[in-house]
């Protein structure tokens, strides 16, 4: 059989995507190594967050809101079509600052993405000391905590059961998963493509490369450049605790069943995922500066997951122009982006043309020559 759409990679892109097509009535299969594979879609935050996203590319931050703006909708869909709770809410998020300079610092940022948007880059507000005891009354602040920036567009979502739903809703509109597969070529055939894994080979007219840190090694083979490099980020999790923090922070969130979400690092070049005791213990720091009730809190569980990571931090997406048909995409905010990949960006798959507000995102941008 030759499927319209194979998707490599289950992590939250490919799995994203193969939705979004399988949904709109593509035969979709979704080509992954398995649940045991480094994935960064089960070690992540589950914050869909603006704040800072997009400076010196205005078409990125362009791109997060969109995502955002879908996110609700998008949640009620996941929702339904797993049967359960994934844990969506749209509070806003805060990022917190300890003492002056860091407010400074967030202030300088906000002030650097507006002028170059020439507008506000995302409707985030710079709150002192006051304000934010105000938003949070029955919060009680760490002495250091001189204010924060608050986007009250920005959501959260369990990530877990987000995944699950996910491949739920993938296999519900008829797609097929493939799982403990690596693939390992991936050669035209016809008119189309054959994804050669180590267990079989599948054909499809269409080809999606998502495979997070996979992709160097299999998108030059279709002609995409993707250049993808490991970042490391550390997580904690607490025992359930009574609720202490109704509006989640970019390094402590309080998620719908009580448990404390703390961290996370942002480690150059590290593929191992490992933690370390130095990187948990200064995040706990933090937190516990933030909020100090946590102080007192249990530790249940730490864990490292790797990002794929592009070397401006900005996604990448691009359709092969010598092998029209394959497509490449990767991003370090795949929850932030799930809608707009499972919606807009599936959609401009299938027909065959990415959109244009992702056009600054194509990997010419590191190309000295084009540029
Ligand atoms: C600690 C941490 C916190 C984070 N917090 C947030 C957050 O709050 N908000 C947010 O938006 N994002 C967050 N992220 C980032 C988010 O998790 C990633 O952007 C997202 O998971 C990337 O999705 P992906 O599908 O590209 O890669 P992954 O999720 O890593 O999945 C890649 C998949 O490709 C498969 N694969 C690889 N090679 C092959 C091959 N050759 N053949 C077949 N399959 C292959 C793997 O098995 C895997 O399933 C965080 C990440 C980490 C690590």
């Amino acid at each position: 059989m030759t499927y319209d759409v194979a998707v490599i990679g289950g992590g939250m892109v490919g799995t994203a995507i193969a939705y979004g097509c399988a949904a709109r009535g593509a035969r979709t299969a979704l080509v992954d190594q398995g649940d045991l594979s480094l994935r960064a879609a089960r070690a992540n935050a589950g914050l869909i967050y603006s704040q800072g996203k997009g400076e010196g590319m205005p078409a990125y931050a362009a791109w997060t809101r969109h995502s955002i703006s879908l996110w609700p909708t998008f949640a009620e869909a996941m929702a339904s079509v797993s049967g359960r709770d994934i844990g969506f809410r749209q509070r806003g998020v805060l990022a917190f600052c300890l003492g002056e300079e860091e407010l400074e610092t967030r202030r300088a940022l906000l002030h650097r993405m507006h002028n170059q948007i020439g507008g506000p880059a995302s409707p985030v507000h710079l709150v002192d000391r006051r304000e934010l005891e105000a938003m949070l009354p029955d919060v009680r602040l760490g002495e250091r905590v001189a204010g924060a920036t608050y986007s009250p567009e920005d959501c959260d979502v369990n990530a877990l059961p987000l995944l699950r739903a996910l491949y739920t809703g993938f296999l519900a509109a008829g797609g097929v998963h493939l799982p403990e597969r690596t693939v390992g070529r991936i050669t035209t055939d016809g008119g189309g493509f054959a994804i050669v894994s180590d267990r079989d080979t599948v054909h499809a007219d269409k080809v999606v490369v998502a495979c997070g840190l996979g992709i160097p090694t299999l998108a030059p083979m279709v002609g995409l450049h993707a250049p993808v490099h490991p970042v490391r980020g550390q997580m904690i999790v607490t025992e359930r605790l009574a609720p202490m923090l109704p509006i989640p922070g970019s390094g402590v969130r309080q998620i719908r069943e009580g448990v404390v979400q703390i961290g996370t690092t942002m480690e150059e070049g590290e593929s191992v995922p490992a933690t370390s005791v130095a990187d948990l213990a200064r995040m706990a720091s933090r937190a516990a500066a933030v909020i100090p009730a946590l102080s007192a809190a249990r530790i249940v569980r730490g864990w490292a997951g790797i990002r794929p990571m592009t070397p401006d931090g900005f996604p990448i997406y691009q359709q092969s122009p010598s092998h029209p048909g394959a497509y490449v995409a990767v991003c370090h905010s795949g929850v932030t982006l799930c809608a707009a990949h499972a919606g807009p960006l599936a959609e401009a798959i299938l027909a065959g043309r990415l959109p244009d507000n992702v056009a600054d995102l194509h990997p010419d941008r590191f190309d000295v020559h084009t540029a």
